[in-house]
């Protein structure tokens, strides 16, 4: 395989094999009974299913339908969450194991029952997943996973041999799991929501939330949505009045090759037990199967240069298949919790009419499911039997302090390193080369600045328009990222994702 050339943006194939929505922008005001903020799977999940209950809905989404993590996921529909369940049964107990292993498990079979009645073309097949391991200090972690796995009703076995080219030392697998093309599958589910007063609008970013009476949600453009219930599917919640969610939401990114070789995948969906993380599934494509290798996580804004994590991960492919050739690369970041379990329910306990789906650690596809589950039920019935599970303002957040400080301490690292760290002084245009960037000083004001293919330099304040961290160069995707809560920005200073609602401040007159 040829060192892969990054001359190219990365763009994942589920993006290159499906057209642009083209719902209207927001230009007029609305009420409905459920208003929406986002437009990723889990927006358009709620969306579906409480239309389906015989609500009216709007979803109001900042970009496009499933671009965001959505439109760039690896979309393995699983309950195999890693080794979760003895970590969930450890921290809190076999009760709340069940019930995770129950949710997703019903979550899988939601989606099939979907694809199924609805005749949706979106490559769905089932198969078996496992997570593997190549190291001996791990084989009894996988066994206790899938003995667990078995007693919670799930179809789990242990082996010592998996059909990859890889050796193993040992592997849980479950059974009846699945895998899709989540855009096929969303844009088809997406069409069933606008008509009978609810309503899709796009390129409409919500900026404000009056909680005054009942809801009213403003865009950017001046326009508003009002709702006697909000959910808040934006991935990171867009709403920071309340609930310190900036504390307890940790942005992590991830990166993916499709690749093409000679041999034949032979089915399933693998992913390590151990570090470096590293996964595995098909890709069938109008140009052939492909097969789809992830890994290479680390926190947003954090770490080396982002081009190494693609460097790497194509050595690795190369290193398992010799003849793998790239054909599109992609990253993408999703966001954890202290215990490792969604946010999903009430943002408040004292907010029974605004909810939130979030922090669902790289399992989003049966996770948000199980989200548009749960504020389903309890929007139409008041109740649901995973609802404490995913309480956003359960009490084993605090049980998980650990975790909890030791984030939250690197998050003041960030915050004091960005503004510590010193950058050149007034550096020549020279200094910054064509596809470059780099943060320099300009009268004593901390800039960020890229030349493109043409020469012209883009100037930002590299300050987190957020909570005001210092961001940084992610040279893979050519984009500003915060180190502190994932908010990611254009060299132009637009909105990618995050928390923020506010573009960078650009050039020099307005930097000043
Ligand atoms: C590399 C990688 C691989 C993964 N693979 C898997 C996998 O195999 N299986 C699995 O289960 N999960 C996987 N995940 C996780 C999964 O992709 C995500 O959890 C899921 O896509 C999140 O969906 P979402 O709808 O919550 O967020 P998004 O898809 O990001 O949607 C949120 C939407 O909200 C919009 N928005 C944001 N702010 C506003 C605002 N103010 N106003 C209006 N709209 C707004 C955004 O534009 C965006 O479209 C993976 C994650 C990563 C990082």
């Amino acid at each position: 395989m040829e060192k892969y050339s990054f001359t190219q943006p990365p763009h994942p194939y589920w993006l290159a094999s499906t057209s642009d929505t083209d719902y209207p922008v927001l230009d007029r005001d609305v009420k409905v009974d459920v208003a929406i903020i986002g437009g990723g799977i889990t927006g358009i999940t709620c969306a579906y299913l409480l239309k389906k209950a015989g609500l009216s809905v709007a979803i109001i989404e900042a970009d496009r339908l499933a671009q965001g993590a959505t439109g760039h996921t690896t979309a393995k529909i699983t309950s195999q969450h890693g080794l979760i369940y003895n970590k969930i049964k450890k921290q809190m107990g076999m009760e709340a194991a069940q019930q995770y292993a129950d949710a997703n498990e019903q979550a899988i079979r939601e989606i099939a029952g979907i694809i199924e009645e609805k005749k949706i073309d979106c490559d769905f097949s089932h198969q078996t997943a496992y997570v593997y391991t190549e190291r001996d200090d791990y084989v009894q972690e996988i066994e206790t996973e899938a003995k667990l796995a078995q007693e919670l009703g799930i179809e789990a076995d242990v082996t010592t041999e998996i059909a990859l080219p890889i050796k193993i030392k040992a592997a849980v697998s479950f059974d009846k799991q699945a895998q899709f093309h989540p855009r096929k599958y969303l844009l088809t589910l997406a069409k069933d929501i606008p008509d009978d007063n609810s309503y899709i609008f796009t390129q409409s970013r919500v900026v404000d939330i009056d909680d005054e009476n009942n809801y009213l949600l403003k865009t950017a453009e001046g326009k508003k949505v009002a709702a006697d219930k909000v959910i808040i599917a934006s991935h990171y919640p867009c709403y920071n009045k309340a609930g310190l969610y900036f504390a307890r939401l940790f942005p992590h990114r991830s990166y993916v090759l499709a690749v093409k070789t000679r041999e034949a995948y032979p089915g399933g969906m693998y992913i390590t037990a151990e570090e470096p993380g590293r996964s595995f599934r098909s890709l069938p494509t109008e140009e052939g199967e492909m097969i789809m290798i992830g890994g290479e996580h680390h926190k947003t804004g954090q770490g080396a240069d982002t081009r190494q994590h693609y460097q790497n991960l194509a050595a690795y492919a190369q290193e398992v298949y010799p003849d793998a050739e790239i054909h599109y690369r992609w990253s993408t970041q999703d966001y954890l919790t202290p215990d490792q379990i969604p946010y999903a329910g009430y943002f408040l306990p004292s907010t029974p009419n605004l909810f939130l789906a979030t922090g669902f650690r790289r399992w989003g596809m049966t996770n948000s499911m199980v989200s548009a589950m749960i504020i389903r039920d309890l929007i139409v019935s008041g109740e649901s039997p995973w609802q404490n599970l995913y309480d956003p303002s359960r009490q084993t957040i605090a049980a998980s302090s650990k975790t909890f400080i030791v984030e939250n301490l690197n998050v003041a690292n960030q915050l004091l390193k960005g503004k510590l760290s010193a950058a050149p002084a007034d550096p020549t245009d020279a200094d910054i080369e064509t596809g470059e960037a780099k943060v320099i000083m300009i009268d004593g004001d901390k800039v960020g600045a890229y030349r493109d293919e043409q020469g012209t330099l883009h100037l930002v304040d590299t300050t987190c328009t957020h909570l005001g961290c210092e961001l940084k160069w992610n040279a893979a995707e050519k984009s500003w990222d915060c180190p502190c809560h994932g908010s990611r920005f254009t060299y132009e200073g637009e909105i990618i994702e995050g928390p923020t609602v506010k573009p960078l401040k650009t050039g020099k007159e307005q930097i000043d």
